[in-house]
């Protein structure tokens, strides 16, 4: 047994207990894969926790289905990142959906998660996923007007994935978005990296008309709290009761319709960092 930090900032991280299952060196990162005694098997990218099997559900559940529901028709969805298949599961629990594209940068976390997180992963082969190994912002540029849902699903704004955080790219999403479309995207935690979420908010705000935050308890990432961020032209995102006799269907663990009902209360000190955006 070993004991792994993932330092959240120069002053605080978590540590767990875990054994080194793997470790691997692809293109673009360095993937480890530990089993730990307190969360399961967990997925690491240069050194950063991205999902474990004991809260995986929390953040791939609250990233997928908010959209899913306050879209009319949600058919054609894309996830950029994501290459470990839990919002792809997610996203095909909605029946209405036809088509999934996921387009991960690197397949050696596709690879990876299919071989050593099965629970994780287990839709990433289902007929109606079409995987695309290719740099997400490259990827939208050939795609105009075509899906109804797009869910970013990246890393941290570090890397491969900085650009994935920028008013340009967020242009590009909304171009590539029919009618009635929306984007979400995981947005970082208000309480450790304030910058990100700030700046996430603010450019995602000068492209779309309406932009709606909230919340998630994932007890992995850094200090616990986890945004999204939600955000169309047409469709009236601040309606959670649309479509809310349909969570049950869905078989969550954490979404729920008492949390989607709400889904926009956030605490004073996160609505200060809006306003002051
Ligand atoms: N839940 C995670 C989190 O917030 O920590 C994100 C998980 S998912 C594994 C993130 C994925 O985004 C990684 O597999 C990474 O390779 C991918 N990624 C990073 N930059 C990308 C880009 N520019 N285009 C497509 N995928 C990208």
């Amino acid at each position: 047994m070993i004991w792994f930090t993932e330092y959240w900032t120069e002053n605080v991280g978590l540590t767990v207990k875990a054994d080194q299952v793997k470790r691997i060196r692809s293109k673009y990162q360095e993937i480890l894969v530990l089993d730990t005694p307190q969360f399961g098997r967990m997925l690491i990218l240069d050194g950063l926790v991205q999902t474990t099997e004991k809260d995986e559900f929390i953040y791939h559940e609250m990233l997928a289905h908010p959209a899913l529901l306050m879209h009319p028709d949600p058919e054609r969805v894309l996830v950029i990142g994501g290459g470990d298949g839990g919002t792809v599961r997610e996203v095909l629990k909605h029946s209405s959906v036809k088509e999934v594209h996921l387009c991960e940068i690197d397949e050696e976390v596709i690879l990876v998660s299919e071989k050593y997180f099965p629970t994780i992963s287990e839709k990433l082969r289902d007929p109606k996923v079409k995987i695309f190994i290719e740099d997400g912002n490259e990827f939208l540029q050939e795609r105009q007007n075509y899906y109804d849902v797009i869910i970013m699903d990246s890393s941290d704004p570090v890397g491969a994935s900085e650009v994935l955080f920028q008013e340009e790219f967020y242009r590009k999403v909304k171009n590539s978005l029919r009618h009635n479309g929306i984007m979400v995207a995981q947005t970082e935690s208000p309480v450790l990296q304030e910058e990100y979420f700030s700046k996430a908010y603010r450019e995602i705000r000068k492209v779309f008309r309406n932009v709606g935050v909230y919340l998630a308890y994932v007890p992995t990432y850094p200090s616990g709290m986890w945004s999204f961020t939600i955000a169309s032209d047409f469709v009236d995102i601040t309606d959670t009761k649309r479509n809310i006799e349909k969570v049950k269907e869905l078989k969550t663990k954490y979404f729920c319709d008492s949390i989607y009902a709400c889904l926009f209360s956030l605490p004073g000190f996160v609505q200060d960092i809006l306003k002051k955006s």
